[in-house]
């Protein structure tokens, strides 16, 4: 997938113009986990990521200048910090929203999580 900036980012999620979104998601203001029978397959399309393709250990370090926690549904989405930097982006077809997806991967478990992209949060 091509890797996409911040600026485009902001961009793609500003002309999306996300009406009520009937999708199996819901509300994913901060990052949410999500088991993968709840993604809506057919209906998301896949833009780019936000990965590197030359850095093969992204950093983990998180980004809250204003005090926000990772869950935070204010906290920046900043894409050169974790979690941004390991994720895919993606629109709903039916409800034009644009999302952020990655997965973390535990000793016996993965994680999916989901956080749908406020414009104004991109840094
Ligand atoms: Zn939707």
């Amino acid at each position: 997938m091509n890797k996409l900036s911040a600026d485009a980012l902001k961009q793609i999620s500003q002309e999306a113009k996300p009406q009520v979104c009937a999708c199996a998601l819901g509300a994913c203001k901060g990052w949410e986990s999500f088991t993968e029978d709840r993604w809506p397959k057919a209906q998301m399309r896949a833009l780019g990521s936000l990965r590197d393709p030359d850095e093969y250990s992204p950093t983990q370090e998180e980004f809250h200048p204003d005090g926000t926690r990772y869950a935070s549904p204010d906290a920046p989405i900043a894409v050169n910090f974790f979690p941004c930097n390991v994720s895919d982006v993606y629109a709903c077809d039916s409800c034009h929203k644009v999302l952020l997806r990655y997965t973390e991967f535990g000793g016996y478990y993965v994680d999916h999580r989901v956080r749908e992209v406020d414009p104004a949060l991109v840094v």
